[in-house]
């Protein structure tokens, strides 16, 4: 009854030991660079695109179209900045309109400030009360200058899935370039780029059982047709021009076997996780017949929970549930606590509503008895 309880699989996700297996030669005897012209690099450039194949495979997509980054907020920046420079050089003197929405991550929104700074048009849209772009608000704010579009496959506060198919197609007619941050939607929910009309994905390594630190964009054919990216970190030809830096190789192993395994286990783990949620969800609501359900009842990712406990603060009952790790509304991120979700303002929870939000989230190591045992934990600890 005293082990620590993960519920914060959005945050991130403990390595899945057969990817820690398949990282560990690559610090040790096989720690060539992939960039060096004898055995040692021919090994690790073979591993290498090796993983590059699997990581395209969670997305059904061409290897050459996968650019390893440091994680996503490197691939959001990438996509965002990169393409917008691009952009410039090919359109001197031109105007240029970027959309995304408001319950972005910061590492979409801070860009889109930073492009601001250097001269691009942006607008930033509302989303509705579950945290979803409205398709009529992009229509509206589309203008002749708008040249790309960018909004999250599935939110990381409150787990609501953005209607990504129907986006492309708006997109598609009127030949803009979207651009999808899908880091807390691969691995979770089928993607399949072949059906969509998707010019760049952004994801991560970490949320899928592989190591911090790596994760990649998919930078579709026609982006490359198109010119490319300008990159944002500069030097040698790594990534075909599109980012330098001496290759992450243990990293890029690891990314691309917890891609494999997601992708094997991806239909297996979403029922067994669904069953746990609904299981954990209809006992909590017995226990506390007031919570409300914050983000879209049914769009949304399997496992994900932001939760609004009516009248209790719960940020004090968060640090007195030590053992349970989950996350409070009221923070946007651990080492800013005080700083209200920008997410849950955006879905236009009050002051109150937003503190007394947690955000939990069960994964593939979540057991029954460890959610029985927070039930019990918050049976005893949250009361007046
Ligand atoms: N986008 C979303 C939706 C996320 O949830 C996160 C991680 N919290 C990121 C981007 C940033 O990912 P990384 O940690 O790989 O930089």
């Amino acid at each position: 009854m005293n082990k620590r309880i993960y519920l914060d699989y959005n945050a991130t996700t403990p390595v899945d030991p057969e990817v820690l297996h398949e990282m560990l030669p690559f610090f040790t005897e096989e720690f060539g660079n992939p960039s060096s012209s004898h055995s040692y690099g021919w090994v690790a450039h073979s591993a290498v695109e090796n993983a590059r194949k699997q990581v395209a495979s969670i997305l059904n997509v061409s290897h050459n179209e996968i650019c390893f980054t440091s994680g996503a907020t490197e691939a959001n920046n990438l996509a965002l900045i990169g393409f917008a420079l691009k952009w410039r050089e090919q359109n001197p003197n031109k105007k240029a309109h970027l959309i995304t929405a408001k319950a972005e991550h910061s590492s979409i929104l801070e860009t889109f400030y930073q492009l601001e700074k250097m001269d691009f048009n942006i607008s930033i849209l509302p989303v509705n009360s579950y945290g979803q772009i409205e398709l009529n608000d992009i229509e509206n704010a589309i203008r002749p200058e708008t040249i790309l579009i960018s909004f999250m496959w599935a939110n990381n506060e409150v787990g609501s899935l953005n209607p990504i198919k129907q986006i492309s197609e708006i997109a598609k007619k009127h030949n803009l370039i979207f651009h999808t941050d899908a880091t807390q939607a691969c691995g979770k929910i089928p993607i399949d780029l072949s059906h969509n009309y998707i010019d760049l994905l952004s994801f991560s390594s970490h949320k899928i059982y592989g190591p911090k630190g790596i994760g990649a964009l998919y930078i579709s054919q026609r982006i490359k047709d198109r010119g490319g990216l300008i990159p944002i970190i500069n030097g040698g030809q790594h990534e075909g021009g599109m980012r330098a830096g001496t290759l992450n190789v243990p990293g890029i192993i690891g990314f691309g076997k917890a891609c494999e395994i997601s992708l094997k286990n991806l239909e297996q783990e979403s029922i067994c996780i669904r069953n746990l949620s609904s299981y954990f969800f209809q006992k909590l609501k017995t226990l506390f017949p007031n919570i409300i359900l914050n983000g879209h009842p049914n769009d949304r990712l399997p496992g994900q929970f932001n939760i609004q406990f009516v009248g209790f603060r719960m940020e004090q009952y968060i640090h007195r549930m030590a053992r349970i790790a989950v996350s409070s509304g009221s923070a946007c991120s651990s080492n800013n606590i005080h700083q209200s979700s920008h997410v849950l303002e955006a879905i236009g929870l009050t002051q109150p509503q937003i503190l007394s939000s947690i955000r939990l989230s069960i994964g593939r190591c979540t057991t029954q008895e460890e959610l029985e045992n927070t039930l019990i934990i918050f049976k005893e600890t949250i009361k007046n």
